[in-house]
């Protein structure tokens, strides 16, 4: 019989949110040294330590706690004591604190708090229980708290967000001793650009040549990344920049509309007159943009593609030619990069629609073709082999709904590598032949 190890060490949780810290939490240095002091005076030193910077304790998912009850949770763990400086720090959920600290409990770990050095029995648990709900009603609260004082600031006219929208900086103003808000002023650096890019789209055609202009010129985004066609388009549409910024626009997922955001005036970038003209310009070069037409129907390969040269994905890029009066439609699939951002960015490598979409699906075709599946088909139906083959590939090729389905049951993904298709099946899938398919276009 194998005796269990001993479970005698000590390891520590220490935690900071980005936000709890700006306001009035324990520094990770304050947190390890009472850490310390306290195994120091129950006789044991900290072992190991575990640090989460930066992560909310409402997160049921942080990586270093998951790590943490990974390692002490498998049966060969020598630990049995983890120390917190506070139980908050462990989690802000009572019901997640409770069911981590029994699994805990069942093999033997005990959760202790500096803060709250609570007796092991069931007076203890009942009060740690307390505890655990104490957090994650002052964690509601707080949020509570934040919106409201972030609504009060706006009407104050301070601008109560992290980052300043392109073209601003914030500017801390002391309203009180103690008490800092923010300012919106002019980045003068950053204005010169933001009118530059009005001057070159009103004048220019569109987004995707901004985007280019500026490359060439070397201007950067604040993240140091090149201007992308979705970039120019976002910051020509922000109203911060003729002088008016909505607060609370992006709501969950969707967009609250104008008339239901509290404004804050700012000091303008660009005049009314050339934020309309950009704002009209834009309607009728990027009709795609408009609201109201409806989103295309995904296209065979979609969302499968990648760039061989920059590893982005894939993307459909339409042209229309008119020839002799009549609108001819060509589609292709770009490089993201090299279509958003221009040739700078990537060169990318443009490939007919139709082209890549018969060269993928014939080649899938014919691996789920394989020779010993022709014959149970052949016996089954009474067909020849060769009528099975080619009524299987008219199937997969000629109907794009179905040649789809195979399509996203079958591949994991397709990088484009110049003339060279490389199709990566899914694991598992049981396509007869090797772990990759090159594919040559014609
Ligand atoms: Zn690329």
């Amino acid at each position: 019989m194998t005796r269990k190890p001993e479970r005698t060490h000590w390891v520590s949780y220490l935690r900071v949110s980005t936000a709890e810290q700006a306001e009035r939490e324990l520094s990770l240095t304050a947190q390890r040294r009472a850490v310390g002091d306290f195994a120091g005076r129950h006789g044991a030193v900290i072992d190991r330590e575990y640090v989460e910077p930066g992560a909310s304790g409402t997160d049921r998912h942080r990586p270093v706690l998951t790590r943490l009850l990974g390692d002490v949770l498998q049966p060969t763990s020598t630990v049995g004591t983890i120390v917190v400086h506070h139980t908050s720090r462990f989690a802000r959920d009572a019901t997640y604190a409770r069911v981590a600290k029994s699994k805990l409990r069942d093999v033997g770990v005990r959760v202790l708090s500096v803060s709250q050095d609570l007796p092991d029995d069931p007076m203890g648990t009942l009060m740690e229980g307390f505890f655990e709900c104490i957090d994650q009603y002052e964690s509601e609260l707080n949020g509570i708290r934040t919106a409201a004082a972030m609504r009060e600031a706006v009407r104050q006219g301070y601008y109560p967000g992290g980052r300043a929208p392109y073209g601003f900086s914030t500017v801390p103003v002391e309203v009180h001793p103690g008490v800092v808000r923010h300012r919106l002023v002019v980045n003068e650096t950053e204005a010169d650009v933001v009118r530059e890019i009005f001057s070159l789209y009103v004048s220019e055609a569109g987004s995707k040549v901004v985007a280019r202009v500026l490359a060439q010129r070397g201007r950067r985004m604040r993240n140091g990344e090149l201007w992308s066609k979705d970039a120019v388009l976002s910051l020509i549409a922000h109203p911060a920049v003729a002088g008016t910024l909505y607060w609370g626009r992006s709501h969950g997922r969707g967009r609250r509309d104008d008339s239901e955001c509290l404004s804050l005036a700012v000091e303008p970038i660009v005049d009314a007159k050339t934020f309309a003209l950009a704002k009209e310009l834009r309607q009728r070069r990027e009709p795609s943009r408009s609201p109201g037409r409806a989103a295309a129907k995904p296209h065979v390969l979609s969302g499968l593609i990648h760039c061989g040269k920059c590893s982005s994905t894939y993307q459909l890029e339409t042209s229309g030619k008119r020839v002799d009066g009549t609108l001819y439609r060509y589609c292709y699939y770009n490089c993201r990069r090299a279509n958003r951002t221009g040739v700078e960015a990537c060169p990318g490598f443009r490939i007919a629609t139709e082209l890549l979409d018969q060269a993928v699906l014939g080649a899938l075709a014919d691996m789920i073709c394989s020779p010993p599946r022709v014959t149970r088909l052949a016996t089954a139906t009474g067909f020849a082999p060769d009528q099975v083959r080619e009524a299987w590939r008219a199937l997969v090729t000629a109907e794009p709904d179905i040649g789809r389905g195979y399509v996203l049951h079958l591949i994991e993904r397709i990088d484009i590598r110049g003339d060279r298709i490389v199709v990566t099946p899914r694991a598992g899938e049981r396509i007869e032949r090797g772990e990759e398919i090159a594919i040559d276009l014609p």
